[in-house]
């Protein structure tokens, strides 16, 4: 086989396979699938809505990545370490400067206090922190609670290692916790909570009140909290509070963090993981088995970025703020019904009271097919019964892009 004939045999059977359904023979190419807990699973509604954008020239709104780059002084940095011939096996829990620059970055930020030897991991994306953390702290048959609507990649995981994912629901348009829905949800085998603030694809910040009731719970139950803060930065109108900052909840709280959100990268997966020792210990064993290390430039960029961007990242959530009124306020002149953005860099619109109600997933499917806009169906994010008359648009783009993906929406508004 030439190396086009294979590089089109599989592309071919990325299409077939992404068609699939569970136990699926795929045109006599691939064997049956074993029934694991990935096999019965589609392509992530991420990917899936960027290649229909691709295949009908959309303005791509769905998939969460910002079309500007970060600081230049990150990539020049990642750009001399790798040629200086920095190409080997870096230290198995980052690179000593990256550890350290995490840890003036959660003490700058947060007053938090991280022994760069002990209390950091860094990893290849928060998404590999994530994965490391469920599969190094969940046992066969321990309870995981989440929230819903959740990001995708949490429960394929939590189920990979054996654990059960609780969910308790957020409703919109505030997606609020209510405390007495969390405290039905724990049991005498609740081993971790695992949290997203700001939360995508809520689009909000958790407030104090509602961290309050989550560490309350956690210490009843003696559980981990597991915090995916990626967007830490992207809060509007106030401070992030992460909840390692609580009184009760350092002692059993892991945070993770992305470099790819934090400097509008996200395709270099950078991420980490800081807590207490003994915690981030044991994620450290399943991390050792899964990526093992991280690129050792990419490593050296972020940890200049952190010790050396801050004004260029507080820049960035100023612009997105100016960024999230302009759209909402486009979208509301369309008669489209927003919900509030109070973190992350997405706007959520309500089918409420349109033709669309209900069929989130066959909105976008038009909008992007038709309108050439391509936003997400909230519907993807659910374990349980989905809320289905919700869609996601990313606001991390260009002005121009949002006006011209706005243009395209008056034509589809009502
Ligand atoms: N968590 C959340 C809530 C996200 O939206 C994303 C998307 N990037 C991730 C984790 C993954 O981050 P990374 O790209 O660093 O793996
Ligand atoms: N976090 C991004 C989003 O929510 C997508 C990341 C991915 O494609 N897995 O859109």
């Amino acid at each position: 086989m030439t190396r086009n004939e294979r590089v089109k045999a599989e592309a071919i059977w990325t299409i077939l396979a992404s068609e699939a359904t569970e136990g699926d023979t795929i045109g006599g190419l691939m064997p049956k699938a074993p029934a694991t807990v990935f096999a019965g699973l589609g392509t992530t509604i991420f990917e899936s809505m960027s290649r229909l954008a691709e295949t009908h020239r959309a303005i791509n709104l769905g998939q969460g990545f910002p079309d500007e780059g970060g600081p230049s002084g990150v990539v020049e940095e990642a750009r001399s370490f790798l040629l200086a011939g920095n190409n080997q096996y870096p230290p198995m829990a980052g690179l000593v400067t990256l550890r350290e620059a995490i840890a003036r970055h959660e003490d700058r930020c947060y007053g938090l206090t991280r022994d760069p030897k002990t209390d950091v991991l860094v990893t290849s994306g928060a998404t590999e922190a994530l994965a490391s953390a469920l599969l190094g702290l969940v046992s066969p048959g321990d309870e995981v609670i989440v929230f819903e609507p959740l990001y995708d990649s949490y429960v394929p995981i939590i189920r990979r290692a054996g654990g059960v994912p609780v969910p308790v629901r957020l409703e919109p348009p505030s997606f609020r916790l209510d405390p007495a829905a969390l405290a039905r949800a724990v049991s005498e085998r609740t081993r971790v909570i695992l949290i997203n603030d700001p939360m995508n694809p809520a689009a909000k910040a958790f407030d104090r009140a509602e961290l309050e009731d989550v560490v309350r719970v956690a210490d009843s139950a003696d559980a981990i909290i597991l915090c995916d803060e990626v967007y830490e930065h992207l809060v509007y109108g106030r401070e992030h509070v992460p909840i390692a900052t609580l009184p009760g909840a350092g002692d059993r709280t892991l945070k993770v963090g992305s470099a790819g959100k934090i400097f509008s990268m996200t395709g270099w997966k950078v991420g980490w993981l800081t807590g207490p020792a003994a915690l981030v210990s044991v994620v450290a064993r399943a991390h050792q088995y899964l990526t093992f290390t991280t690129p050792p430039n990419l490593q050296a960029g972020v940890a200049w970025g952190l010790d050396n961007a801050s004004a260029w990242v507080d820049e960035l959530t100023r612009t997105l703020g100016e960024k999230r009124d302009k759209f909402a306020a486009g979208l509301t002149e369309l008669g489209m019904s927003v919900l509030p953005t109070t973190g992350t860099y997405f706007l959520n619109v309500s089918l409420h009271g349109t033709e669309w109600e209900g069929r989130d997933a066959e909105y976008c499917r038009h909008l992007t097919e038709h309108r050439g806009v391509a936003a997400i169906p909230l519907s993807a994010f659910y374990v349980g019964e989905p809320v289905r008359d919700v869609v996601r648009f990313c606001f991390a783009k260009r002005y121009e892009v949002l006006d011209g993906a706005l243009a395209r929406l008056a034509h589809a508004a009502r």
